[in-house]
């Protein structure tokens, strides 16, 4: 069992540990006065694994009723919270009850959201099953839905009480979600550890996938309990995010993961760093290299000015500016403020 603690606000552990899934309502029983959970999950991860969590649970005399709602990123609207809602008043949960969100990102959203809303807020524990989930949006507390105008508009900060990470869920996943996984974990790598990025260049990760998440879940918790609301250095988590957003914008966001998007992001935005001079020259060449080893795109059809374009309404334009995520080199990144009027020439290569 690997543990790491999360400082945050409301501090927590994050517990990795193959078959960690049949100890769930162990968990729960210990961390929460729970006497009801209702476990959302959706169509894709329900088939795999509700009936060992909901035997874990009932084991604990928890009693637990189950949402289950379409899987995709799709289904991350507000349509799909009312719905939650109603199942969480019909089935009558207090704020002692609890919320297991049992899923990859968009289920940990949007249950995470739920929770956090719902009675002004109860708690919930995350069962992430995807890599990506695991690795990077199941820690830091971050919770909500789309709205048409773009991703994530609507939400809220709610830390979970407990994260259980169950490495083996990830032997049902296909191989474009891992490689979607892989994306953020080297991103992990790009913004603060380059021995970490060196250790993926071997190209073995997936053997060592324990470790590697363990990795990850640590940086970002360094990373989230200095700046738990992104006021600063929280930031450097959106490295490659901003035309990864660009480019998931421009596709409708059908046909490309959102890993796929920020590898091109990070390889796009290394480029324009060896351009103005900011990043080491080869770093563009290596992370490409790196994402390639995974299956990862690193070219897109867009031109720049279509990129630049869609940047317009991220969440991370201030005041006519943008803050880009940049790399001085493999494991060393800052942010630079960009005027949105010097975007398209900035990026441009
Ligand atoms: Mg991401």
């Amino acid at each position: 069992m690997k543990t790491v603690h999360v400082d945050t606000g409301k501090p927590y552990d994050i517990f990795i540990e193959r078959g960690i899934l049949d100890s769930c309502g162990e968990y729960v029983k210990k961390l929460s006065p729970a006497q009801k959970a209702v476990l959302v999950t959706d169509t894709n991860v329900a088939p795999h694994y509700q009936w060992r969590v909901l035997n874990s649970l009932t084991q604990q005399d928890i009693r637990v009723k189950t949402h289950i709602f379409q899987a995709g990123e799709e289904s991350k609207h507000l349509g799909t919270i009312s719905e939650i809602y109603k199942t969480l008043a019909d089935f009558q949960m207090t704020r002692k009850d609890i919320i297991i969100a049992l899923g990859g990102g968009v289920c940990g959203d949007m249950a995470g959201f739920a929770a956090a809303t719902y009675l002004r807020g109860i708690d919930f524990i995350q069962l992430p099953t995807s890599l990506l989930a695991q690795v990077d949006s199941s820690v830091g507390g971050k919770t909500g839905v789309d709205l048409p105008q773009g991703k994530n508009l609507a939400g809220a900060f709610h830390q979970p009480i407990a994260v259980l990470i169950d490495p083996d869920t990830l032997k049902t996943l296909s191989d474009d979600f891992i490689a979607d996984g892989m994306a953020e974990v080297i991103k992990y790598g790009c913004i603060k550890d380059s021995a970490f990025f060196e250790e993926l260049e071997k190209g073995d990760a997936l053997k060592r996938i324990d470790d590697v998440i363990e990795t990850c879940v640590s940086i970002k918790r360094d990373v989230v309990s200095r700046d738990e609301r992104e006021a600063g250095e929280r930031m450097l988590l959106n490295f490659g995010h901003t035309l990864g957003h660009s480019i998931e914008k421009l596709s409708g966001f059908t046909g490309i993961t959102h890993g796929m998007a920020v590898a091109i992001g990070m390889v796009l935005i290394a480029k324009a760093g060896e351009k103005h001079g900011i990043t080491e020259p080869g770093t563009a060449d290596r992370i490409a290299a790196l994402c390639k080893t995974y299956c990862l795109p690193t070219e897109t059809e867009y031109s720049f000015t279509e990129l630049a374009d869609a940047a317009m309404g991220d969440k991370k334009t201030a005041g006519g500016n943008i803050n880009l995520v940049m790399l001085s080199k493999i494991g060393e990144s800052l942010i630079r403020k960009t005027p949105l009027s010097e975007l398209e020439d900035f990026i441009t290569v």
